[in-house]
């Protein structure tokens, strides 16, 4: 029975992720008890998130948060709960309220591992820009790259997790999925990248290859940050994974390449011991 359930679930995600989301079907998906309660926790704790954000910005234009978070720079806390900032931080701690979607996603003019117009394709159209010259930048160098995955719906990735949940349990699960609202990907700002073979895509043996070496290098002279940093595991709550890159902007990227240092000790630097 419980190999008929997975089974099914395992279907549902994986139509659901291949875009047929977007083509006007729709699935019943039915997850868990654990999930649910997992998810109303996770809602109480993104609500009040939101309502911070909400407090922190109060009545503020797109212009006006624009400039407090550039004055307010690491200690502005706009800077980084406004769902629509460049700086939006999302971890485990930090999540985006179930009903935002980047009202800017374009298609990057990338390569990807596959060829479909869909979601998780798309950017934020500043990112997607910066991304473009990054994909030429590291041609120009010899490195080809292509995309894997970029932006992901709240809604894909409550299907992806509950997947998981349901193929190895709520605890494995936990350690590699984030819970809806909480994955980077559903900022639009992030991509998981590999190199133009697609060989190790999205996976450990990809810290081998010239193009991990290559972003680490110069993925900051583009606006990104290689987001989870081998060692710094306890400080972004994941393992080290060399093909997710992060759009924070050029000047935010240089400083924390240059320190060092983590999006979590860039912005949080009181949380976290940063200096
Ligand atoms: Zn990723």
């Amino acid at each position: 029975m419980k190999k008929i359930l997975t089974a099914v679930v395992g279907m549902t995600f994986l139509l659901c992720y291949l875009g047929w989301e977007n083509s006007g079907h729709t699935f019943d998906t039915k997850p868990s008890s654990i999930v649910n309660k997992i998810s109303r926790d996770e809602k109480r704790v993104k609500e009040s998130i939101s309502d911070a954000a909400m407090e922190a910005n109060g009545k503020a234009s797109d212009d006006e948060k624009m400039i407090s978070a550039d004055t307010n720079g690491a200690e502005g806390v706009a800077a980084f709960t406004d769902p629509s900032s460049l700086l939006v931080l999302v971890n485990k701690q930090y999540g985006l309220p179930e009903e935002y979607r980047p009202r800017d996603l374009v298609y990057p003019d990338v390569p990807f591992l596959f060829s479909d117009k869909i979601d998780k394709r798309k950017m934020r159209e500043e990112a997607a820009k910066a991304l473009e010259q990054l994909f030429s930048g590291a041609k120009e160098d010899g490195i080809s790259l292509m995309g894997v995955s970029a932006y992901r719906s709240y809604k894909t990735q409550t299907d992806l997790f509950d997947y998981y949940v349901h193929r190895e349990g709520e605890k494995a699960a936990e350690t590699f999925s984030a819970f809806p609202g909480h994955s980077e990907h559903e900022t639009g700002l992030a991509i998981d990248v590999t190199g133009g073979d697609g060989r190790c895509a999205a996976e450990d043996c990809f810290a081998d290859t010239e193009a991990a070496k290559w972003l680490a290098e110069h993925a900051h002279e583009y606006g990104f940050i290689i987001r989870y940093p081998e060692g710094k595991e306890q400080i972004t709550g994941y393992k080290y994974e060399p093909w997710h890159i992060r759009y924070v902007g050029k000047k935010s990227a240089k400083e924390m390449a240059e320190r060092g240092i983590t999006l979590e000790e860039f912005l949080t630097p009181e949380q976290t011991g940063a200096k």
